[in-house]
């Protein structure tokens, strides 16, 4: 049986980062990935933002790993001459409620080392973006928007060209694993035909499957709360000009399971909106929601759009551990030594802001499993 020293599970944004950032030091590496390319998950369903970590509790992962990979993605793209745009975002609030909760977000943003946070008027408002209806704004300059392909491309190349190999496995399935001596046997699916492998160390970035991939090692995914709850967000393209040009949100509401119906500027010139948000069972990605509720949320800080300008787009599907009604949960990022398997590390729950996170999560993972493999 062949033997390799690290395995990593799925072809995401964030299997490829770590397969990137591994490479590095260790050269003898697969990344399996079930699809026929890489990104078909939730990496290449999203709204492209590079987020600066306003919102995420103090000293959660969501928060530390977002603030320091926002200027890593920006030194990134530069580097892999990624398309982006460092466009800016306001969260705009109307009314005193809504004010309040914007100063409670520069506090929240600030205490998680977001540095350039700043309440705005809506004098200055108009002058950004003069079709937005706002009493005030936060204004968040290091926000923006990137294409999510070409990073993922870049983090594969990279790997690549470190390793003088290709790393990546596509189209195979991982479908059983089990732990044994000194690591751990990989059953996978290709093509109709079983093949198996043996590593010390097994990454599972598996995304949406990644709960049933630790489920399948052995791990008790409910007593560890490890269970990932699908909650789907979908988006309406505008036709017509766009109305903005930055990024353009409305403030968090307190029970919200993502971050409020906004503006989703694309690279090309295109503006959608979304994504919201609501729990489904399956993997199903047409668009289920109706234009009237979109555009209800829209029209409280864009007063302009029209109903019949906007139109059923995508959608994505969020990773969640935070079931209904439950508060949010932060990610799972852990070696499971003290569970069992030394040599498993479990990626679980990376939803928004994983993409931004992407190079900080391969850091931190490839500080932990070179402390285990050297
Ligand atoms: C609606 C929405 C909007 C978002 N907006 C943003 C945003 O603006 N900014 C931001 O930073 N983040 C955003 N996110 C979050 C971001 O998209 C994710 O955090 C990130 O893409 C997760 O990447 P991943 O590699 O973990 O997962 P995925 O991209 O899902 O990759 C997992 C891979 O594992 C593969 N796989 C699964 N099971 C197996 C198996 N058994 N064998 C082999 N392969 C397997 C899958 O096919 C898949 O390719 C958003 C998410 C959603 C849903």
């Amino acid at each position: 049986m062949d033997h390799v020293d690290v395995v990593v599970i799925g072809a995401g944004v964030v299997g490829l980062a770590i397969a990137s950032e591994l490479a590095k030091k260790n050269q003898d590496l697969y990344v399996i990935e079930k699809e026929t390319a890489i990104g078909q998950g939730t990496s290449s369903r999203n709204s492209e933002v590079i987020h600066a970590g306003i919102y995420y509790a103090k000293d959660t992962l969501k928060a530390k790993l977002c603030v320091k990979a926002n200027p890593m993605i920006y030194q990134i793209c530069e580097k892999g001459k990624i398309p982006h745009k460092k466009l800016g975002k306001i969260i705009v609030g109307n009314g005193e409620d809504e004010i309040k909760q914007l100063e409670d977000l520069i506090r929240k943003g600030e205490s998680n080392g977001v540095t350039d946070l700043k309440l705005i008027d809506s004098e200055e408002v108009k002058k950004l973006e003069p079709k937005v209806r706002a009493d005030k704004a936060v204004l968040s300059p290091s926000t923006g928007i990137l294409d999510a392909h070409s990073l993922m491309d870049y983090f594969l190349r990279d790997a690549r060209s470190k390793m003088g190999a290709d790393p990546l496995v596509l189209d195979t399935e991982v479908i059983g694993l089990k732990k044994i001596k000194d690591g751990f046997i990989i059953n996978t699916l290709s093509g109709g035909e079983a093949y198996s492998l043996e590593a010390s160390v097994v990454i599972n970035s598996a995304g949406l499957f990644s709960d049933k991939i630790a489920e399948r090692i052995g791990l008790n995914i409910d007593e560890l709360g490890y269970r990932i709850h699908l909650c789907k967000g979908d988006y309406f393209s505008l036709t017509g000009k766009p109305p903005a040009k930055m990024l353009v949100y409305p403030p968090p509401l307190q029970d919200t399971l993502g971050l409020g119906i906004h503006t989703v500027p694309d690279l090309t010139g295109r503006l959608k909106f979304g994504p919201n948000a609501y729990y489904v069972n399956d993997i199903d990605y047409r668009v289920e929601s109706t234009t009237e509720p979109f555009w209800k949320d829209i029209i409280t800080y864009l007063p302009e759009i029209k109903r019949d300008d906007l139109h059923p787009d995508m959608s994505g599907i969020r990773p969640k551990l935070q079931g209904p009604g439950e508060p949010a949960k932060d990610f799972v990022i852990k070696h499971e030594e003290k569970s069992g398997f030394p040599g498993f590390f479990n990626l679980i729950g990376i939803e928004s802001p994983g993409l931004t996170c992407s190079p900080a999560i391969a850091e931190m993972v490839a500080e932990m499993v070179n402390s285990y493999l050297y």
